[in-house]
């Protein structure tokens, strides 16, 4: 199993937002976790990746027990996390804020991950020296995927990457996804919008209230996972 997430809490002081959440994530595949606003989405992504301590359960990835591991740790280890709202460094370059999740690897693996990020997204090349916080939603969006997947992480963690974004981007960013899918990365990503992420997804698992309501195939989610949309 690439992730094994067994009985994990998430707490805030008095406010529990992951009660007792168990997931995995096999090789390969593309697992979605759906839910409304406040489900908890965010804050399991971000006790796999490390940024909120666990108050209970374990995470284990590629068979190792990484609960007490640091978040940089995690990354090291080869996972690429993508957060919520699309957060960029707005006065960095394009081409800095991308190659910033693959620092700590040579120069030739650097090259190689722009040169390949520049051809699935031309955008980057094109705005390379411009600041980040001057683009468009759905471009800073493309700079925080091609930053989580800089590394060429072994699983890739992305925090509702669909969030207010306009069609044409949410088919951009689709297709970019597909070609990760293409190069037999592993991927959890959350979403509200359960539609598109839906077709995406091998399996997924229906998260309301901190807690997993349904879990199976996309097929089978499907019907839960368009109702919690509205919720
Ligand atoms: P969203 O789409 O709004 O991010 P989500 O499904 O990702 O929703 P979380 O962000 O994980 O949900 O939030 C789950 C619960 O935990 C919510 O009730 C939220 O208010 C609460 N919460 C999240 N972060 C904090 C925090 N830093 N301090 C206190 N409560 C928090």
């Amino acid at each position: 199993m690439m992730l094994a997430v067994q009985d994990l809490e998430v707490r805030y002081g008095g406010i529990t937002a992951v009660r007792g959440v168990s997931i995995e994530v096999a090789e390969g595949e593309t697992v979605l976790l759906v839910g409304a606003n406040g489900a908890g989405k965010s804050s399991l992504i971000n006790a796999v990746i490390g940024l909120v301590p666990a108050s209970r359960g374990s995470v284990r990835f590629a068979g190792a027990d990484i609960s007490a591991m640091s978040c940089d740790g995690r990354a090291r280890a080869g996972m690429g996390y993508s957060p919520e709202g699309r957060r960029v460094f707005a006065t960095m370059s394009v081409a800095d804020n991308v190659l910033s999740g693959a620092c700590g690897r040579g120069g030739a693996a650097q090259r190689e991950a722009w040169s390949w990020l520049c051809g699935l997204f031309p955008i980057l090349q094109e705005r390379a020296d411009q600041p980040a916080g001057q683009l468009s939603g759905g471009q800073q969006q493309i700079v925080a995927l091609a930053r989580a997947m800089s590394s060429f992480p072994k699983l890739l963690l992305l925090d509702e990457p669909f969030l207010g974004l306009a069609p044409v981007w949410i088919a951009q960013i689709s297709e970019a996804i597909r070609h990760m899918q293409k190069r037999g990365t592993t991927i959890l990503v959350t979403e509200q919008m359960a539609r598109p992420a839906l077709s995406l997804a091998t399996r997924g698992y229906v998260l309301r209230s901190g807690e997993i309501r349904r879990s199976g195939t996309a097929s089978e989610i499907r019907d839960v996972a368009l109702a919690e949309e509205y919720l």
